[in-house]
C-alpha cells in the first residue's frame, strides 16, 4: 500500500500494543496488519511467519524484542487514518529502550488473555504506561478459549490495575461458540461471517438471553461518559434514547485521552474476530499527536527550557528512539517528529554532537518492506537512513533553532561484571555486538580490563546487565560466561591536606627531578578541579599540565581500595625544578605520587551507589516487603496508596539489591512490582568500608603472588 501523505494530523495515531507474554500481542498485531491490507497472508505465530517480529531469532521464539515501527492505514467513518504501530519490547524491565518506546507513543492497546486475565506482567506493563501517561484501550483476547470470561477480566482490570474499565461490547456466545458482540455504543448485535474469516458481519437483533446484561452495561457506559459532557448528562436524565453514538464516542474519547477511562473490547485475534472493531476504537478513542502536550526541551546554547508546538511550521525537532541495523539498508534510525518537518535530502543538526548531518533518505516501513517518503512531518514516525553519528535519545533539529529533547549527560554506570565468550566464534562476534548495543543504549558501557584482559560490561543495574547478556545471546548469537556482578564503588576524601612530593632520581647520566606542593581538598561540584597557583615560575609553565595529568591517572586507581576517586580539588601552589633533570614525565610522576600519598592522609572514604526503589504491591504484602527492605539497609522514604495498591519508596544501597527481584516475587507471590534507578553516591558505613578495604588488600596480595 502506498504511503499517503495527505492525512491530517488529527487522523494520525501513534500506538503501541502491550501485553503479558502469550496474551496474543503478536497475533493481534499480525491481524491488524492483515486487515489494514499490508499482509495478504495470515501468518500464525506458531508457524513462524508473523510479520512484526523483526529478527529471525525472534520469529523462532515468537517473542518480540525489537522496537521497530510500522505504518498502516484504516478507514473509519469513511475517513482514512494513518496508524503507526511502535513495537514495545515485550519484556518487563525498566530500561532505556522501554522508556523510549513508551515516550514516543500517544496511545496503546493493552491486550489481555480472556482466560488468564490480568497477569503479573500485564500489571507491569500497565504501570509503565501510567508512568509515561499513555492513554489506553483494552482488548480481551482469546475469547474462543475454554474458560474465557470477558466480565471477569473487566473486573480484574478495575481491581488489580485500579483502572476505570468501561466495556463497550458484550460478547455473544463464548469459547467455541463465540460468534459476535453487541456494540454498546450503537446497540447493534453483530455476528461474524465464518466464510470470509470474520472479514464481514451481519447485524442481528440483540439475543434475548443477553438483554439484561446489555441493559446493565449500556447504563453503566452512559452514566460514566455523561460526566464528560454536560449536554449528554442532560439528555441522560431527560431522554436517554435521544443520545447519539457520536455523542457517546466524543465523551468517551475525552475520558480516555485524559487517562481516566479505559474502553474495553473483546475478540479472538487467532480466529480473526473483533480486530476490526479494535481498529475502529483506536481511531475513535486514542489521541492524535494534537491531543498531547507540546514537547519541551533545553536550548543547548542558553540552557533554558523551550517548547516546540505540534505545528508543521514550527522549527524541526525530532527524537531518535531506536536504532536498528538492517541487512539491506544499513543503519536505520527510527525517529518521532515532534514539531516541524524533516525532508529527505536536507541537513539537520544533531544536538548532542553539534554536527550537521545529511538525511539522505526517509522511509516508513512495514517490517522488512521499506517505502521511501519525501518527508516526515510533525507527529509522524519513520526511519532515517544516512545519519552516521547518531545514538538513541539524540535530538535531530533545525540548525537555527537547536534543542535537546532528552538529557545529553548520562550517569556513570554503577554496576559491572566480567563476561567471557564461550567459543572462538563467540569471541569474534563479541566486539561488534557490544559496539552496537552501546550505540543503542548510552547508559551501557564496556571495556577490556588492562590487568585481567577480561571484557567488562557496565550499566545502571543488575537487570540492565541481564538484558544485555540476553540480547547478546538472542540477537547476536553470542554466548558468554558471566562473572559475579560488582558494585562500582568510588573513593573520595573528607579533609584537606597539603602534601610535598619530591621526586628525584640519579641513575648515571641525566637524572629525574620534580618537586610539587599540592593541597588536596574535597570538591562537591563535580569529579575534579585543578587549580594552578604557581607564581614566579618556580615550576616552568610547560610542566604544569603534566602534574594534572599525573593526578588524574592516579585517581583512576583510587586511594584505599583501588576504586576510582572522585570529588577532589587539587591546588598546586609551590615546588621547584632542576635545569637539566626536570622534564614532563618527572612532573607527571610527581603528580601521581603526590595524589597517592597525600590523599591517604585526607580521611579517605568509600562511596557506594544508592538506588531509588519503588515497590508497588497489594497491601497484604506491605509488611514483609518493608521488613525486607530494612534488612537491606534500606531507608523507607514514602508509603502511599495508588490505584488500590500500596507504593513503598526507599533508598537502598545497590549492593544489597542483588537478587532483589526474585526475592520480591517470593515475598508477594509474584504480585508486587519494583522499579529501581540510580539516585546518588553515599559513604558506606565504617564497618563495610573495612570489609571492602580488606577484600581489596586480599585481592592485591593474590595478584602479587601470581
Ligand atoms: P504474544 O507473546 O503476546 O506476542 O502472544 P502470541 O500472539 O505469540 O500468542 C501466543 C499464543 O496464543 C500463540 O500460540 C497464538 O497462536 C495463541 N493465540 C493468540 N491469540 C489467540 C486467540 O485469540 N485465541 C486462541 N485460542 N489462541 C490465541
Amino acid at each position: 500500500m502506498p504511503i499517503d501523505p495527505n492525512i491530517p494530523l488529527e487522523r494520525c495515531r501513534n500506538i503501541g500494543i502491550a501485553a503479558h507474554i502469550d496474551a496474543g500481542k503478536t497475533t493481534t498485531t499480525e491481524r491488524i496488519l492483515y486487515y489494514t491490507g499490508l499482509t495478504h497472508k495470515l501468518g500464525e505465530v506458531h508457524e513462524g511467519t508473523a510479520t512484526m517480529d523483526y529478527l529471525p531469532q525472534e520469529r523462532e521464539r515468537g517473542i518480540t524484542i525489537t522496537a521497530a515501527a510500522t505504518t498502516t492505514y484504516w478507514n473509519w467513518q469513511d475517513q482514512k487514518y494513518r496508524i503507526n504501530i511502535i513495537d514495545t519490547p515485550g519484556h518487563v524491565d525498566f530500561t532505556v529502550e522501554v522508556e523510549r518506546s513508551m515516550r514516543v507513543l500517544d496511545g496503546a492497546v493493552a491486550v489481555f488473555c480472556g482466560v488468564a486475565g490480568v497477569q503479573p506482567q500485564s500489571e507491569t506493563v500497565w504501570r509503565q504506561a501510567n508512568r509515561y501517561k499513555v492513554p489506553r484501550i483494552c482488548f480481551v483476547n482469546k475469547m474462543d478459549r475454554a474458560g474465557a470470561n470477558f466480565f471477569a477480566v473487566v473486573e480484574q482490570i478495575r481491581e488489580r490495575l485500579g483502572a476505570k474499565a468501561v466495556p463497550i461490547q458484550v460478547p455473544i456466545g463464548a469459547e467455541d461458540n463465540f460468534k459476535g458482540v453487541v456494540d454498546l455504543i450503537t446497540m447493534e448485535a453483530k455476528i461474524w461471517n465464518e466464510e470470509d474469516l470474520g472479514m464481514t458481519y451481519k447485524v442481528v437483533p440483540i439475543p434475548d438471553d443477553l438483554k439484561a446484561d446489555v441493559e446493565k452495561w449500556r447504563t453503566f457506559l452512559l452514566e460514566t461518559v455523561a460526566e464528560y459532557d454536560d449536554a449528554l448528562m442532560e439528555k441522560y436524565f431527560s431522554d436517554p434514547t435521544s443520545i447519539t453514538p457520536d455523542e457517546i464516542r466524543a465523551a468517551l474519547r475525552k475520558g480516555t485521552v485524559a487517562r481516566e477511562l479505559f474502553p474495553v473490547l473483546c475478540g479472538s485475534a487467532f480466529k480473526n474476530k473483533g480486530v476490526q472493531a479494535l481498529l475502529d476504537a483506536v481511531c475513535a478513542f486514542l489521541p492524535s499527536p494534537l491531543d498531547i502536550e507540546a514537547v519541551k526541551g533545553i536550548n543547548p546554547k542558553t540552557g533554558e527550557e523551550e517548547v516546540r508546538p505540534v505545528d508543521i511550521n514550527a522549527p524541526l525537532a525530532a527524537l531518535a528512539f531506536k536504532i536498528v541495523t538492517d541487512p539491506y539498508v544499513g543503519k536505520l534510525t527510527f525517529i518521532r517528529v515532534y514539531s516541524g518537518v524533516l525532508k529527505a535530502g536536507s541537513y539537520v543538526l544533531n544536538t548532542r554532537t553539534g554536527q550537521k548531518e545529511r538525511v539522505s533518505r526517509l522511509i516508513q516501513l512495514h517490517a522488512n518492506k521499506q517505502n521511501l517518503v519525501d518527508e516526515l512531518a510533525v507527529g509522524d514516525i519513520g526511519a532515517v537512513v544516512g545519519v552516521r553519528e547518531v545514538r538513541t535519545g539524540d535530538t535531530l533539529c533545525d540548525e537555527a533553532h537547536p534543542i535537546a529533547l532528552e538529557s545529553m549527560t548520562f550517569p556513570e554506570p554503577v554496576i559491572q561484571k566480567a563476561i567471557e565468550p564461550k567459543t572462538q566464534a563467540d569471541s569474534d562476534k563479541l566486539a561488534t555486538a557490544l559496539a552496537k548495543l552501546a550505540e543503542e543504549d548510552p547508559t551501557f558501557r564496556y571495556w577490556v580490563d588492562e590487568e585481567s584482559l577480561q571484557t567488562i560490561i557496565a550499566g545502571m543495574g543488575e537487570l540492565h546487565l541481564e538484558i544485555i547478556v540476553d540480547r547478546l545471546r538472542r540477537e547476536f548469537k553470542v554466548e558468554v560466561n558471566e562473572g559475579e556482578p560488582q558494585v562500582a564503588y568510588r573513593e573520595t576524601i573528607t579533609a584537606s591536606v597539603v602534601h610535598r612530593e619530591l621526586f628525584k632520581k640519579q641513575t648515571g647520566g641525566r637524572g629525574k627531578y620534580a618537586d610539587v606542593v599540592i593541597e588536596f581538598s574535597p570538591y562537591d561540584k563535580g569529579h575534579f578541579e585543578f587549580i594552578n597557583e604557581i607564581k614566579g615560575g618556580v615550576i616552568p609553565r610547560e610542566f604544569i599540565p603534566s602534574v594534572e595529568k599525573g593526578i588524574l591517572q592516579a585517581m583512576q586507581d583510587g586511594i584505599i581500595a583501588g576504586y576510582p576517586a572522585t570529588g577532589i580539588r587539587a591546588r598546586l601552589f609551590d615546588g621547584s625544578y632542576h635545569e637539566v633533570d626536570s622534564d614532563s614525565l618527572s612532573f607527571e610522576i610527581a603528580g601521581r605520587y603526590a595524589f597517592r600519598e597525600g590523599c591517604k592522609k585526607a580521611n579517605p572514604i568509600i562511596l557506594e551507589p544508592i538506588m531509588k526503589v519503588e515497590v508497588e504491591t497489594p497491601d497484604e504484602y506491605t509488611g514483609g516487603i518493608v521488613g525486607d527492605l530494612n534488612r537491606r539497609r534500606g531507608q523507607i522514604t514514602g508509603m502511599n496508596m495508588r490505584g488500590g495498591l500500596q507504593v513503598v519508596t526507599a533508598l537502598v544501597p545497590l549492593k544489597e539489591l542483588f537478587g532483589y527481584v526474585t526475592q520480591l516475587r517470593t515475598l508477594s507471590s509474584g504480585r508486587a512490582y519494583a522499579v529501581m534507578e540510580f539516585s546518588h553516591y553515599q559513604p558506606v558505613p565504617p564497618h563495610i568500608q573495612e570489609q571492602i578495604v580488606a577484600q581489596s588488600k586480599g585481592l592485591k596480595a593474590i595478584k602479587e603472588q601470581v
